[in-house]
């Protein structure tokens, strides 16, 4: 026996009792936003939801008879409107399938209650078309059901639009940082030309202190010695006359070196490294430079030996450089070698490099002062007791010219046993990016 609850009794005889003015008031008055079309070419409205007039600001007396799309065309002022397209797609959708058919959110605006129905509210849709079928599968109505998702919608693209000011702040922000980033850079470059323009200044002041200093050594003795022989003349034997040439000799010969060194510091232009590269053959250069120490290498009877790769080709260099880099390692070795020691020079071909390495057996650099060796000026203690006279600027000038050409300078060296000096520079020299703005 089925159980009857009051309640349900009265549900069950309300069902069976209600008549049709009461179903359309059920349905007028349902919270849900719907038009219900005829299925015929114009899709008729049929009935609507009082939801739905208020949603679209319309009247259901003016609505109701009236084509679909006569009471809700596209907007004519949005050029992209799609709304009455899609629409009618999905409605006849629904006739062919008799299925619902839920459609994509649409923009279809809805014309304001004004008299001149020409202006129109941007809205949104979620919109979903259910066919009513009668009992032979015919499509009797169709439900058309919305939700309106401007609110959504508009919340979305606000978020959008906030995502892409911030997108477009980042970027900006990223331009400016590097900017930024560019401007200090500049700066520090600046600083460092700066720092670096003070140094040579300095370099050279100094340079010419010392300078001035040592040529008044050799300049001292040739005035002794001149003026000895001028007023002793007759009174000195040949041998002593031979002496007092010998010294003026010796002393213009330091002179020579040392103002051959100041010319050297004045001619690399270390401000802007600028240079004549140009095509040249490293053989010749490096024979014209033996050739200018020929004296010295016969004094002390050093044997040069030459070892150059035969794949050697032409170079693209500064010849002064060129010549600057073999005077100054060439005369370090015999400087620094004893009477009848062989210095090596070596020059090998690399990819796109030359190593040149110029050997010695000579006395060495003392394992403590090995780090100061390039710097400006320094003397290691057993060269200043071996040999008095130097400046300490060679190597200095020699590793700033290497590096400046892209290349780099070292050393591999044994007190008392000797050293070998390397230079590896570019085949083909770069000017490296202007220094000064
Ligand atoms: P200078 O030779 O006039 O003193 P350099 O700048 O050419 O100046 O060399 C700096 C120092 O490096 C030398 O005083 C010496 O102590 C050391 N040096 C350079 N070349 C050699 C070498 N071939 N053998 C030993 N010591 C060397």
């Amino acid at each position: 026996m089925p159980k009857y609850t009051p309640g349900a009794v009265a549900a069950k005889e309300l069902h069976h009792d209600l008549p049709a003015a009461i179903f359309q008031s059920i349905f007028e008055a349902a919270p849900g936003l719907y038009l219900i079309l005829s299925p015929d070419p114009d899709f008729t409205i049929v009935a609507v939801s009082d939801a739905y007039l208020k949603a679209t600001n319309t009247v259901r007396a003016k609505i109701l008879g009236q084509p679909l799309f006569k009471v809700f065309p596209d907007n004519p002022a949005d050029p992209q409107a799609t709304g009455v397209k899609n629409l009618t797609a999905s409605l006849n959708n629904v006739l062919t399938k008799k299925m619902p058919d839920t459609m994509a959110v649409q923009k279809y605006d809805i014309p304001l209650p004004t008299r001149s129905r020409k202006k129109f509210e941007i809205r949104y849709w979620s919109p979903v078309n259910s066919p009513v079928l009668d009992r032979r599968g015919r499509v009797l109505y169709i439900i058309h059901s919305v939700i309106d998702v401007t609110e959504f919608v508009e919340m979305k693209q606000t978020k959008q639009e906030q995502v892409e000011v911030a997108d477009q702040l980042r970027q900006q922000n990223k331009l400016f940082q590097a900017e930024l980033e560019q401007g200090e850079k500049e700066l520090e470059e600046h600083q460092k030309n700066e720092q670096e323009m003070r140094e040579i200044d300095k370099l050279k002041s100094e340079f010419v202190k010392i300078a001035s200093h040592q040529l008044r050594t050799p300049l001292t003795s040739i005035k002794w010695s001149s003026e000895d022989l001028l007023t002793r003349w007759d009174k000195l034997s040949d041998d002593q006359r031979e002496q007092y040439v010998q010294q003026i000799h010796a002393s213009n010969e330091r002179m020579i070196a040392l103002i051959r060194e100041l010319l050297d510091i004045s001619k690399i232009d270390i401000e802007n490294f600028t240079t004549s590269a140009e095509l040249v053959w490293l053989p010749p250069i490096l024979d014209q430079v033996l050739a200018d120490m020929a004296k010295e290498i016969e004094q002390k009877h050093i044997n040069i030996d030459q070892n150059i790769d035969p794949n050697l080709s032409v170079m693209f260099f500064d010849p002064v450089w060129l010549r600057l880099i073999f005077q100054n390692l060439l005369t370090n070795a015999v400087k620094y070698s004893a009477s009848d020691q062989s210095v090596t020079i070596s020059v090998a071909r690399q990819t796109v490099d030359v190593l040149i390495s110029v050997f010695d057996s000579g006395c060495g650099i003392p394992e403590g002062q090995k780090s100061q060796i390039f710097s400006k000026f320094f003397r290691a203690d057993n060269a200043k007791e071996l040999v008095s006279e130097g400046s300490g600027v060679g190597l200095y000038i020699t590793k700033t010219i290497v590096e400046g050409a892209g290349g780099s300078m070292w050393f591999d060296s044994t007190e008392n046993k000797g050293s070998t000096f390397y230079v590896k520079i570019p085949i083909k020299y770069q000017r490296p990016a202007a220094k000064r703005g």
